[in-house]
């Protein structure tokens, strides 16, 4: 069986829809995960906010703006007047259910709840169009199976076990509907996987089901080579290994969840990325199939913090690295990228939720020197640490100030810590030599 994904913008139109079933509606037995509409989430993220901040009026007339774009959709899609009353009455529920959360008094629960209505809609309604269009679909209730653990991981063996029960509780069906993002928390409430974790969802569900293939369904032709919000020209790139795609994933490609690819790799189950709006280009695939040495994507990553800590401790001693690993542990902080001296060592993080708190143990037992409105920006390809002519990319950046280089952490991946304002210099420069070939 496939698992196929579909982002927002592909759910987000009539016309998209249209585009949809025609890719989904092949005879093949299918598991479809949607996302919301686009720019639902980032709309019921702006209503928790006003419930947050006590502004439940505020709140209401968003829900109602959001609601009348609703009834318009359903009026497009749904020209079967029982299926358009019966999305209406749906539909209906939802938002009288929102607009009873506005009352309320906000809590991350509440939030929660308000967030999976939007891939709860998508859905509930392209399953009905669907059924109109006289294909056989069924709909599997994420919460009845997608959950994580209380490290936020998925929890495999529930999901497992459930998902199957979910399958079979929905009797045959060419093509399963289910909700991307959304998922229990290991308390049992309703929680997700992050924004834009529809993805994550599609993988968790390939590794449950042992897919032959993920397809995450976008609106661009697959990963490219370079942001192209940033960058002119940049290209598709038609093949990627697990780690490729992770480390671009995390380090700014903004296309994949930074875990899409965790919960498939072991299995080697690959994961397509293929654009909605032009079926017929390759798009990206993603497998364990070796590919040719050399830098194959640049990402750049924002908003890092890098923090220098200096101290005579460090010299000749050991433990001291411990020390400052421990506090970045406490605090619950990821680290990106690191480099030592014999008497510094300098890291980023990305979450600045507890710097203050980080910042204040480290004085106890260093100097300290931040500097925000750095960007990382990565390197990605196939053993490039080993590739000769590696060199020449510190003569491409000549005039770029760098901060930080990391450079055989892993052999498929070098990067280099800069000032935010340098990013698109440096991100051209780079793509003018390796993708372009401009020589030096
Ligand atoms: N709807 C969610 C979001 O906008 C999840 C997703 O689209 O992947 O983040
Ligand atoms: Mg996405």
């Amino acid at each position: 069986m496939k698992v196929l994904k579909f982002g927002g913008t592909s759910v987000g139109s009539v016309e998209n829809i249209n585009n949809v079933k025609n890719i989904i509606h092949n005879g093949e037995k299918k598991i479809v995960v949607l996302s919301a509409m686009s720019g639902t989430t980032n709309h019921l993220v702006a209503i928790a906010n006003d419930i947050k901040d006590n502004k439940a009026s505020e709140a209401v007339e968003k829900i109602n703006v959001l609601q009348e774009t609703y009834i318009a959709v359903v009026d497009q899609l749904l020209s079967d007047e029982s299926i358009n009353a019966q999305v209406k009455d749906y539909v209906s529920e939802v938002f009288q259910l929102l607009v009873a959360s506005a009352k309320k008094t906000y809590s991350l629960q509440l939030e929660n709840q308000i967030l999976a209505q939007g891939e709860l809609l998508s859905t509930y309604m392209v399953n009905c169009f669907l059924k109109q269009e006289g294909i056989s679909s069924a709909l599997l209730p994420a919460l009845d199976f997608m959950k994580i653990d209380a490290d936020k991981d998925p929890d495999m063996a529930h999901i497992k076990s459930h998902l199957k029960d979910s399958l079979d509780q929905a009797g045959d069906a060419d093509i399963y509907i289910t909700q991307g993002f959304i998922c229990l928390d290991d308390q049992g409430a309703i929680s997700n996987l992050q924004r834009g974790g529809s993805d994550y969802t599609a993988t968790i569900i390939g590794a449950a089901v042992l897919a032959e293939e993920v397809q995450i369904w976008t609106d661009i032709d697959g990963m490219h080579n370079n942001d192209p919000r940033y960058v002119e020209n940049t290209k598709p790139i038609s093949n990627l290994s697990f780690e490729e795609a992770a480390e671009l994933a995390y380090f700014g490609a903004k296309i994949l969840h930074p875990q899409t690819v965790t919960p498939v790799r072991a299995d080697n189950i690959p994961v397509r990325l293929k654009n909605t709006m032009n079926p017929l280009a390759f798009g990206t695939l993603i497998n364990n199939d070796h590919s040719e040495i050399g830098v194959k994507a640049i990402a750049a990553k924002d908003n890092i913090i890098a923090i220098k800590i200096k101290s005579a401790r460090m010299l000749q001693a050991y433990g001291f690295l411990k020390k400052v690993f421990e506090i970045f542990e406490v605090y619950q902080t990821p680290i990106d990228m690191i480099t030592t001296s014999e008497v510094a060592v300098s890291l980023t993080i990305d979450d600045d939720k507890n710097l203050d708190k980080i910042l204040n143990e480290l004085e106890k037992i260093a100097t300290i020197e931040v500097d925000r409105d750095q960007s990382i920006v990565c390197l990605v390809g196939h053993s490039i640490v080993n590739n000769q002519e590696t060199y020449k990319l510190f003569q491409v950046l000549q005039d770029v100030k760098i901060r930080m280089i990391s450079y055989g952490g892993s052999s498929n991946n070098i990067s280099l810590l800069i000032n935010s304002k340098d990013k698109i210099k440096t991100l051209s420069k780079l793509n003018d030599y390796l993708f372009e070939l401009v020589t030096l």
